[in-house]
């Protein structure tokens, strides 16, 4: 393997690349290995009040921009993320440790999210409204909401950023985005792509430090009109908490505990198979990874076997590695926290059918973990695992499986396999989440809902919904002189 550069990671604010004012960093260390590979600036007060002085500056113009000009300038953006994917990768890689491929898919989905998003900034619609008296004009307009201070998180360290960034920038907003400590370089790499595309200085900045420094000083500052964050429940409940005192708009994208119903007459290889897919992908750090798998009773071993003989297919590795399928845990946090849960689920009474120990004695290598008949008490069933781990659990009528399904207080992603349509639409109706896809992998598209409701958040990161939340109303009426 040849040795690849990473670089160290600076602010951007105002249009420029520089230190924290007083020089403190962090490391960023590789989870295949836990050596630092490099450092990343560490915002202090004095850096955060830059980036709002250079927000409120650049959304001045930016608002005034008009939506065709903003449109190009994220077509820029686009087409150098697409040319860019390639040599971004390795540096997903390094830092967040998912295969290269994967990582590869993640840079290049980036600029399909911005083109869909530049298509938007063209069709920011308003209505008029037949008004009742003859001579007057009525007009519902919509107007960018203005700066916004965005949180995300380090399992998709361009893609939680490019949905924020790019519908921001589409609807006329400026933002400072607080990206992820941990896998810092990649969201820098997607930040330089709208820098080179000629975005104006102040209109999109980039901070990294202390999240709750900077989420407690940002939200409550006068110059944010909008929160969005990408995260745990628990921290989106603080943060919610107080964008509300200071009466902020809010986006909230959280944790999920994805169930996922297969029924006696679906296609249980194909099942196994794209569930498979779904579930390892990533390593299982992934907000709308199926979780609680629910099976049919007569099929529940032929759907356990096809499902473990999948599984058994993943390769475990460094995720530069050509033949790796599936990286380390991104921190050791994740690696703690599956630990804990197989023990727990173990100690409860759980068949651990697949897995369930680290591989190997350096990295966060967790192997493809799948548990049998767990106990409705494991904590498997309740926390979100956020991690390679499947839970199985047989159920006889649908009613028991949707009842289980909306047991938890999450409702992002829900997974149906089924061959009839009276299951399908019967899922589709009562299952509470934000989204349901039947009989294959159909979420996350950029043209498409994406978001959650209960504990797992609201408003949307995807379709024209998430425009939608970049906009306020603005309602002018008038009457002919
Ligand atoms: P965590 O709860 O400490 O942090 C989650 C994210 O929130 C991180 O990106 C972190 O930087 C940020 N954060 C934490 N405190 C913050 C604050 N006060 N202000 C602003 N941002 C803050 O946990 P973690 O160990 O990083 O991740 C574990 C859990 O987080 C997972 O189990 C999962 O539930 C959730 N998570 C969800 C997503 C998602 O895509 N929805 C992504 C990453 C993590």
């Amino acid at each position: 393997m040849t040795k690849l550069q990473y670089p160290d990671v600076s602010l951007y604010i105002d249009g420029a690349w520089s230190a924290a004012v007083e020089g403190a960093t962090l490391p960023v260390l590789n989870p295949a290995d836990g050596s630092e590979i490099g450092r990343v600036a560490h915002a202090s007060r004095a850096d955060l009040d830059r980036a709002l002085a250079a927000a409120e500056r650049g959304f001045r113009i930016w608002r005034k921009t008009s939506g065709f000009d903003r449109a190009a300038t994220l077509r820029r953006a686009a087409d150098l993320m697409r040319e860019r994917a390639e040599a971004i990768a390795p540096l997903v890689t390094m830092e967040q440790g998912k295969p290269l491929k994967e990582a590869a898919t993640e840079a290049s989905a980036a600029a399909g999210i911005i083109d869909w998003f530049a298509e938007e900034a063209r069709r920011g619609y308003g209505r008029v409204i037949p008004a009742r008296s003859e001579g007057v004009t009525q007009l519902s307009l919509r107007e960018p909401v203005g700066p916004v201070a965005a949180f995300t998180p380090w399992n998709f360290p361009i893609n939680q950023a490019v949905r924020k960034i790019a519908a921001a920038l589409a609807a006329g907003c400026s933002i400072i985005l607080k990206g992820p400590e941990e896998t810092p370089a990649s969201c820098a790499a997607l930040v330089r792509a709208f820098h080179d595309a000629g975005v104006p200085p102040g209109v999109l900045n980039l901070v990294f430090g202390t999240p709750s420094e900077i989420s407690s000083y940002l939200i409550p500052s006068p110059v944010i009109r909008k929160v969005t964050f990408t995260g745990s429940t628990p921290v989106g409940k603080q943060l919610a908490a107080l964008a509300g005192q200071h009466m902020k708009r809010i986006t909230m994208e959280l944790g999920g505990h994805a169930p996922v119903l297969v029924f006696d007459d679906a296609d249980i290889p194909a099942a196994a198979r794209l569930l498979a897919i779904a579930k390892f992908r990533n390593a299982g750090q992934v907000c709308i990874a199926p979780t609680r798998f629910l099976v049919q009773q007569d099929v529940y071993e032929a759907f356990t076997q096809a499902l473990l003989e999948v599984t058994r297919a993943i390769r475990v590795g460094d995720g530069l590695a050509p033949d790796t399928t599936m990286g380390p845990l991104a921190n050791g946090r994740r690696l703690e926290a599956m630990q804990s849960l197989v023990r727990d689920a173990v100690g409860q009474g759980a068949q651990l059918r697949l897995g369930g120990e680290r591989v190997g004695g350096r990295g966060n290598f967790f192997a493809p973990t799948i548990l049998s008949d767990v106990p409705l008490a494991a904590q498997a069933m309740n926390l979100e695992p956020f991690g390679p781990l499947v839970t199985l659990t047989p159920f006889k009528h649908i009613d028991a499986a949707l009842e289980e399904a909306n047991r938890l207080p999450f409702g992002l992603a829900s997974y149906v396999f089924t061959g009839s349509i009276r299951n399908a639409t019967r899922a589709a109706a009562e299952i509470e989440s934000g989204m349901v896809t039947i009989n294959h992998l159909g979420l996350a598209l950029p043209e498409v809902p994406f978001g959650g409701v209960k504990d797992s958040g609201y408003g949307s990161e995807g379709g024209t919904e998430a425009m939608e939340a970049y906009y306020n109303v603005k309602f002018v009426t008038q009457a002919a002189a």
